[in-house]
């Protein structure tokens, strides 16, 4: 409760006593008119009392002044012993017992979720705007980006705020400013390059975001079917968490982690989640290639469903080419079949001759998917 009240919460001021027949409230120690103890709002009353213990109910039976030590003088003694009179007139005890009531909730009983949303509000950071949940997420990643929004992560800058001592601020990733949560997840080189292929898989324009707030006002801009835009925030806030947790194997991990792989583990986590927590979700290859306009609310992506390039994008991705794939024609139904067999490919990749003509190349895959 001290440790409260060092923060502003003074529980104990939320509480008073409501007086029946005044047998168990202390006259002058209890709070039990008005804001404040009547020892405080008359100290000098308090200071002339020879029973400073006594109860309200043993006090009321005589003259307030019957238990002091001498009479009352003039001047202040005298206006503090007149409004203490005052005060007192318009008391009248009943047959019921006395009761602690509590401020905190409209009809004085005492319930501690009063209590919790009171301490919420005074020390829980404020001004982000309402709770989204996203249901196509796992909780770990709601609970993530709900801390991200409100600054509680652990990022360097925050640490320093709370007392430990640290080399450096900077950003583990760039270097080159200092670490808080919109830097590391919106505007360092690794979100810019993250979730700018984000956008490109989804076929919508990318821009830089200097915070939630101005990701929020693009985000809601963006014209997709809702259901679809869900999906899309669930990518977002699986890329959110993919770059923490690449940040901390950067820090923390004795091998640095592999950034090329990041994009595709937001891919497929993605699609697993969703696919996972809201069946039926449409199939891992409409997901992959034209996820904007996939159906989600049914078992068989439509067929009339607009395809994208955004497919050939990321199939680069995947298999971390030399190359990019969208210097290389290849039809949409070739890109499945190169998805469908990746493990062939893969070892075309790494042992690919980095100046091979895009002919060659062609050729490669076309062999690699059978054709
Ligand atoms: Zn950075």
């Amino acid at each position: 409760m001290q440790m409260l009240k060092a923060k502003g919460f003074d529980f104990l001021s939320l509480c008073n006593k409501r007086v029946g027949d005044g047998n168990n409230t202390s006259f002058w120690l209890d709070t039990w008119r008005g804001d404040s103890a009547l020892c405080d709002s008359f100290p000098r009353m308090f200071a002339l009392e020879m029973e400073k213990n006594c109860m309200v109910a043993t006090k009321m039976a005589a003259p307030v002044d019957a238990s002091f030590r001498r009479s009352v003088r003039g001047g202040i003694e005298l206006v503090q012993f007149n409004e203490l009179r005052a005060i007192l007139e318009s008391v009248s005890l009943s047959h019921s017992l006395d009761r602690w009531i509590c401020n905190a909730s409209s009809d004085g009983s005492f319930r501690v979720k009063d209590i919790r949303i009171l301490i919420d509000d005074l020390i829980l950071p404020s001004g982000s705007g309402p709770t989204k949940w996203m249901k196509y997420v796992p909780i770990k990643i709601n609970i993530f980006v709900w801390r991200a929004r409100r600054d509680c992560l652990p990022t360097r800058v925050n640490l320093m705020r709370r007392g430990v001592v640290m080399e450096s601020t900077d950003c583990p990733i760039c270097g080159l400013v200092e670490e808080d949560a919109h830097h590391i997840l919106l505007q360092c080189d690794l979100a810019h390059s993250v979730l700018r292929r984000i956008c490109r898989w989804w076929d919508i324009d990318w821009q830089s975001w200097s915070s939630f707030h101005t990701w929020d006002g693009w985000f809601s801009s963006i014209k997709i079917a809702s259901n679809n835009k869900k999906i899309l925030e669930g990518v977002f806030y699986v890329a959110w968490w993919s770059i923490w947790v690449f940040r901390n194997r950067l820090l923390f991990d004795d091998k640095p982690p592999v950034r090329s792989m990041i994009f595709d583990d937001i891919v497929s986590l993605s699609y697993l989640w969703c696919k996972n927590r809201y069946p039926p979700a449409p199939s891992w290859v409409s997901f992959i290639f034209c996820p904007a306009a996939s159906s989600y609310n049914h078992e068989t992506p439509s067929s009339t469903s607009k395809g994208s390039s955004s497919g050939v994008v990321w199939l680069s991705t995947l298999m971390r080419s030399k190359w990019s794939f969208k210097h290389i024609h290849i039809s949409k139904d070739s890109a499945v079949s190169l998805v469908l067999r990746i493990d062939k490919i893969l070892p075309l990749v790494e042992n690919a001759d980095s100046d091979a003509t895009e002919e060659a190349w062609t050729l490669n895959i076309s062999r690699a998917c059978g054709g």
